[in-house]
């Protein structure tokens, strides 16, 4: 990326950090042998690779389970869907706002025999609690709820979800996806009580294709893949030493060494930029609730515009933004109909994600080009 982008899809995905970058080349380079050899060089990986298991799982505040290793999100969440053993035809109860992962999944479930149901959302992205109490049977097998809606950053009340899950349905297992809350906000699975949470590294400047599944004592998981029986049997082939190093690495600079720093930055950036936006942008609307979301995210609806007309438009300025979800365009399409938005802004989304690479100075040259830009897409309607 050259020195004039103005980087704010984070939620997307991050840059990955130079020293994570280094320590990944050294663990590719020096450190390249099987953990499973029986070689002393070899058995030093197996030991780092504890270690580092366990590095994870306490910045996670999880002390009483496993942690597998996953290429990612996606795989986490397709596993805990798919590889938790729920009765056939028992209730399946995922969030209307999840991420297709899970979403595109449960329609799989859904298809199998399964009665999956959607709980809805609120207009900040969380799900509606009430209505959720209402898809509660003692039938309910499975939950799936994420942590931090990648759509709007809105934070999910799991612990309190957990709780009214277990008192209907106490053998259900709840799953969350914490994907976008992990190194965003303080995550305490021991305080949520959920049974299995899926994490991902490149959201947190580490590197993509590396994630995990934490899976809590006693929560029954059929493996994944089969093979040479690697992650205590539940996904064979070979691990991805050099990722898992990136992630531990991104691990202790987002949870333990610049938390604090990085959170007070970013949300600094982030209320700036909606102040800002509200001041100088007429009719904008504010989806994401600062006082219930990831400090990161952004995400707001501007006015007779077409939110990926604007996105492109901000390009010529170097500044890359979101409209939702990446990872698909079916996806974004479900969810902007979900929030309640009048006519004229329901198509005008854009999700602002940041880092703590940015500064006040791109937010201000940001709000500028969005006025220039709206100018003359509004006026001009060349929506
Ligand atoms: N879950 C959420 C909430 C996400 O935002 C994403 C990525 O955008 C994923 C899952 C998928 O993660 P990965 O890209 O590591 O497969």
């Amino acid at each position: 990326m050259d020195n004039k982008t103005i980087y704010l899809d984070n939620a997307a995905t991050t840059c990955v950090y130079g020293d994570v970058a280094q320590k990944m080349a050294k663990a590719m380079t020096e450190d390249y042998f099987n953990p499973s050899a029986l070689y002393p060089q070899a058995v030093d990986i197996a030991v780092e690779l504890r270690k580092i298991r366990e590095h994870i799982k306490s910045a996670m505040h999880a002390p009483d389970g496993e942690l597998y290793f996953t290429s990612g999100g996606t795989e986490a969440n397709n596993t805990a869907l798919f590889c938790t053993r729920k009765p056939k035809g028992s209730r399946i109860i995922i969030g209307l706002g999840e991420h297709d992962s899970i979403f595109v999944s449960a329609n799989e479930l859904k298809a199998q025999g399964y009665d999956v149901v959607f709980a809805p959302i609120r207009s900040d992205g969380t799900v509606d609690i009430d209505e959720f109490k209402k898809l509660l049977t003692n039938k309910v097998s499975f939950v799936s709820i994420m942590h931090a809606s990648n759509e709007t950053g809105g934070i999910n009340d799991v612990a309190l979800l957990v709780k009214l899950t277990k008192k209907v349905a106490p053998d259900a297992v709840f799953h969350s996806d914490g994907v976008q809350a992990f190194g965003k906000i303080n995550v305490n699975l021991r305080a949520l009580g959920v049974d299995l949470y899926s994490v991902s590294a490149h959201k947190l400047h580490g590197p993509k294709g590396i994630g995990a599944l934490y899976v809590k004592n006693g929560t029954s998981v059929k493996p994944l893949l089969f093979g040479g029986g690697q992650e205590k049997g539940m996904r064979s082939g070979t691990e991805n030493y050099p990722s898992i190093v990136g992630f531990d690495c991104a691990v202790q600079r987002a949870v333990f060494d610049e938390f604090d720093e990085n959170y007070s930055k970013i949300s600094k950036y982030r209320e700036y930029l909606s102040q800002q936006l509200k001041n100088k942008i007429d009719d904008v609307v504010i989806i994401t609730d600062i006082e219930k979301s990831v400090p990161n995210v952004l995400t707001v609806a501007f006015k007779d515009v077409r939110g990926e007309v604007l996105l492109h438009s901000l390009e010529k300025h170097g500044i890359l933004v979101g409209i939702g979800s990446a990872c698909s365009s079916h996806h974004e399409s479900r969810f902007k109909g979900l929030l309640g938005l009048d006519t004229a802004h329901k198509d005008g989304i854009i999700r602002f994600s940041m880092s703590d690479g940015n500064s006040i100075d791109e937010v201000d040259t940001v709000v500028e080009a969005i006025k220039q830009e709206l100018f003359v897409l509004t006026k001009f309607k060349r929506v």
